[in-house]
């Protein structure tokens, strides 16, 4: 079979539309949350022997807490080009025992279960994407490839930033495995910034009936706070605040001493980060016998449409193009590692994984039909970025 052209490939993973599917079930059947090291290091166990039959080379990160992130690296002998880096994660957000609530199946022309999203299935088509371009080039790619797989993307990946960060820092590109935007496939040329603070306020306690006066109120400090902060919110920049959790005060006879806010934010440009950063550490109490202190720090910088991620899109649309479908791209609100390697300025495009609905949720499911045109675009990417 001639491969060469793009519609010869995509045609190649129609043919193969099966195998990725049973690929998808395989890994959303191996339960994953981030939290239970060992069910995420079963499914790098598993990743790591189907990769390196491929002819991968293995290397586990250790995480103390996590489960070890997977690096797989595909080296080309004499090939000197830089290599691309393909970024996904093992972990999902449900516990173990999902699977029997909401188990895996293929219905509708869907694949549903847990994390068969956010994204087993992005990590199935990296898989077949390198299976296909090493049998269309006899058994070498026409490039240096690595694949890493974190295991703790969806709580900040603290563990693996770092290796991340080194990897894209090498890389020509990066090719993110998150799951495409809308049912249209769009792929995510913007990301939000995400960062999680933590507002803490001291007063004084005192018996609200014998000693009213003694006591400094920190829940009402707290209220003026929760308003100051709200002021911060700016849609149509972008920024957002949401004081998600508050608690305080210990009886309801006591004048509360203490309270706190747990606030997440959101921005679109790193500018603006470090401004409600500022701005934050800068609250000032208004009750002069309250005190209060700010914790907590932008966790993701936001992925912003540079030149670079631009110039990444539309080499992808001209291939979508090559294949008969139109390419959209999007902004979103949500964060994932491709923030990290496009704020070093690396050409990093998001969204390349699967096509579904309901990522973190009950209806979590892949879309079969789209799987192939992915997979193609995918092989398409890493043999011209
Ligand atoms: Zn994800």
């Amino acid at each position: 079979m001639n491969v060469r052209e793009p519609a010869d490939q995509l045609g190649y993973f129609q043919k193969r539309q099966k195998e990725i599917v049973e690929t998808i079930r395989q890994l959303v059947e191996l339960e994953s949350p981030s939290d239970v090291k060992q069910s995420v290091d079963r499914v790098g166990t598993v990743l790591a022997s189907r990769f390196s039959e491929l002819g991968g080379k293995i290397k586990f990160h250790p995480a103390e807490k996590f489960g070890k992130h997977l690096q797989i690296d595909f080296r080309p002998r004499g090939n000197k080009i830089k290599p691309v880096l393909l970024l996904g994660h093992m972990d999902t957000v449900y516990p173990i025992g999902t699977i029997s609530k909401m188990p895996c199946r293929v219905s509708k022309g869907r694949v549903w279960g847990p994390g068969v999203l956010d994204m087993k299935a992005g990590i199935a088509l990296a898989l077949h994407v390198i299976e296909a371009m090493l049998e269309w080039n006899n058994g070498k790619l026409t490039r240096p490839v690595t694949l890493l797989l974190v295991s703790d993307e969806e709580v900040g990946s603290a563990s693996s930033r770092a290796i991340t960060e080194k990897l894209a820092g090498d890389a020509a590109a990066v090719l993110v495995l998150e799951p495409a935007y809308g049912l249209h496939g769009a792929v995510k040329t913007a990301r939000k910034g995400v960062g999680e603070y933590t507002l803490q306020v001291t007063g004084v306690a005192a018996h609200s009936g014998l000693d009213f006066e003694k006591g400094q109120n920190a829940v009402i400090e707290l209220a003026h706070q929760v308003l100051e902060i709200s002021k911060l919110v700016d849609p149509k920049s972008g920024v957002t605040l949401n004081v998600g959790k508050i608690s305080g005060g210990t009886r309801v006879n006591v004048v509360p001493a203490t309270a706190k806010a747990t606030i997440d934010v959101r921005v679109a440009s790193a500018k603006d980060g470090t401004e409600i950063d500022r701005k934050l550490r800068a609250l000032k109490p208004f009750n002069p016998h309250c005190s209060v202190s700010i914790s907590g720090k932008m966790n993701r910088p936001p992925l912003e449409r540079t030149d670079a991620v631009a110039g990444l899109y539309l080499k992808a649309r001209d291939l979508a193009q090559g294949l008969g479908w139109d390419l959209a791209e999007a902004a979103v609100g949500g964060g994932s590692d491709g923030n990290f390697t496009a704020s070093l300025g690396i050409p990093t495009l998001d969204g390349l994984g699967a096509v579904g609905e309901g990522a973190h949720a009950e209806h979590e499911s892949v879309v079969i039909s789209e799987l192939p045109r992915r997979a193609a675009l995918l092989a398409g990417l890493i043999q011209m970025v």
